[in-house]
């Protein structure tokens, strides 16, 4: 059976790292669609940063030519507070109870994740894949990830044995590409008049170098 994946992320902008792991997850894991989706713009960011409806269009272009690659928006259209669980909540009730829904996190995120709301009832909703992100190594995992997710969560892991293992509550490291592309660092580097291309999808930059919301 065709399973569903969920993708979230700041995207400001979406480069080809977000883009990367997006298709190896769909092929590691047999899905036939990934949902990009774009989360609300937390507070306490500030400085030259994209609007939501921005980050949604960038999105958008980015994965114009990819059927197997979805916008979702869902975040964007709710009220106060967005949390994970709520999504992926609702994206479960929607699907039923047996089908194979899995959400996506880079390594970076995934060792903050005991800060997400009710991060332990996560895992009772569908299969957390973690990609790999330079700088976040799997061998410093014990030494720099919370205790609680040292002792409840990292004995869990387990890599990809069968393509489309998609099990509820089962982590899953993909060993995707290690590409070293942040958001951040392209902002700076536009900010400061620099290329980000090849970085970044050509549409995603025409776009961004026409709203200029780079601009330092
Ligand atoms: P910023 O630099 O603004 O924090 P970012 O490049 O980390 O942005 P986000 O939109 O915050 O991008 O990331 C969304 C998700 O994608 C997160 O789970 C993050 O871990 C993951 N991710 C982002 N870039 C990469 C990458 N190059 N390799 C693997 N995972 C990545």
């Amino acid at each position: 059976m065709a399973g569903t994946g969920l993708f979230g992320g700041t995207f400001d902008p979406i480069h080809y790292g977000h883009l990367r792991i997006a298709e190896e997850f769909a092929d590691a894991l047999a899905l036939d669609q990934v949902r990009l989706m774009p989360t609300a713009n937390p507070p306490h960011r500030s400085g030259a940063l994209a609007s939501n409806a921005q980050r949604l269009e960038m999105v958008r272009l980015a994965i114009a030519d990819n059927p197997r690659l979805a916008a979702d928006d869902r975040e964007l259209r709710r009220d106060g507070t967005c949390y994970t669980i709520d999504t992926l909540s609702e994206m479960r009730a929607a699907l039923g109870p047996s089908a194979p829904l899995a959400w996506l996190i880079g390594a970076d995120s995934f060792l903050s994740l005991d800060r997400w709301h009710r991060w332990r009832e996560l895992f009772d909703l569908g299969c957390l894949a973690v990609a790999c992100r330079p700088g976040f190594e799997l061998a410093h995992w014990k030494e720099v990830a919370a205790p609680a997710l040292v002792k409840e969560v990292l004995p869990r892991i387990q890599t990809l044995s069968v393509t489309g293992q998609v099990e509820l509550g089962t982590i899953r490291l993909l060993p995707t590409t290690p590409l070293a592309i942040s958001s951040t660092a392209i902002r700076a580097q536009l900010a400061n008049g620099h290329s980000a291309r090849y970085l970044v999808p050509d549409a995603v930059l025409d776009y961004a170098g026409r709203h200029l919301f780079y601009r330092i």
